[in-house]
């Protein structure tokens, strides 16, 4: 691979286009520039070090196998990775091996066993804690669509609202694991407008109890520019970037 080849290039202009998105959403919202996480699932890890090559230090994931794989293939690489997907508990002492970060932190049991992995590897290597993010349920912002389908149209994962200073105590109090802050997916076939205020003002809440969880993980491809205007710290940007992934088997 050069830093020629066309897939490369493809990556750069890409990469190029979604960087002048953020630009100019931030410049509105006056707030500070935020990271970039490339979601790099169902692309090789090939294409993981194009993205190195080109700046990228920040790159998501949200199956553990494929992540696990790919963490060991380009493991030469300066790279922070983020696990972004609903994960089981019995992962967790994989995930602590390559992550830097858990965007998904949906339970109290999860909390335990990434407290224990923490712990043990800590033990062994003496690794810097691990970022945790609470996933937040928000299709509570949508009262007309979760009353016509009572599990939520959202059903996209995450705690509901009321539920996260719990877990943030919890998180706070776990040796090995850091808060970092909230994380959620915008409903699908909405507009993320009502989703993200309602995250923004969950963040406020938490931030009054836990003024160091300041991240604020929201935005993908198509909703990028609406979580920057309510303080989004980390973007999740995937097939903007990559291009389409290949349908899910
Ligand atoms: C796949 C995924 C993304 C990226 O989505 P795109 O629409 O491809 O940008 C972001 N967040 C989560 C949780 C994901 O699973």
């Amino acid at each position: 691979m050069t830093l020629q080849d066309p897939r490369t290039s493809e990556l750069a202009d890409r990469l190029a286009a979604v960087h002048r998105r953020i630009d100019s959403a931030a410049a509105t919202a006056a707030g500070a520039k935020p990271t970039l996480i490339v979601v790099t699932k169902f692309h090789p890890a090939a294409d993981v070090l194009r993205l190195r090559s080109l700046g990228v230090a920040d790159v998501g994931e949200n199956r553990d196998q494929e992540a696990a794989a790919k963490a060991l293939e380009v493991s030469d690489a300066e790279l922070r990775w983020h696990f972004i997907g609903q994960l089981q508990t019995n992962k967790a002492k994989s995930v602590a091996a390559y992550a830097h970060s858990v965007h998904s932190i949906d339970r109290a049991s999860l909390v335990t066993s990434l407290g224990r992995a923490m712990n043990a590897r800590q033990q062994e290597n003496g690794r810097a804690n691990l970022e945790c993010f609470i996933q937040v349920d928000l299709s509570g912002a949508y009262p007309e669509l979760s009353a016509v389908e009572p599990t939520g149209r959202g059903g996209r994962g995450g705690v509901a609202p009321s539920n996260i200073e719990e877990l943030a105590d919890l998180i706070a109090g776990t040796g090995g694991l850091e808060l970092a802050g909230l994380m959620a997916v915008a409903p699908l076939g909405v507009a993320p407008e009502p989703a993200f205020d309602l995250l923004a003002r969950a963040s406020a809440a938490l931030l009054a109890q836990h003024p160091q969880a300041t991240g604020f993980s929201a935005g993908m491809s198509q909703d990028l520019e609406a979580a920057i205007a309510v303080g989004a710290t980390h973007l999740r940007v995937g097939s903007d970037i990559l291009g389409p992934r290949p349908p899910v088997l």
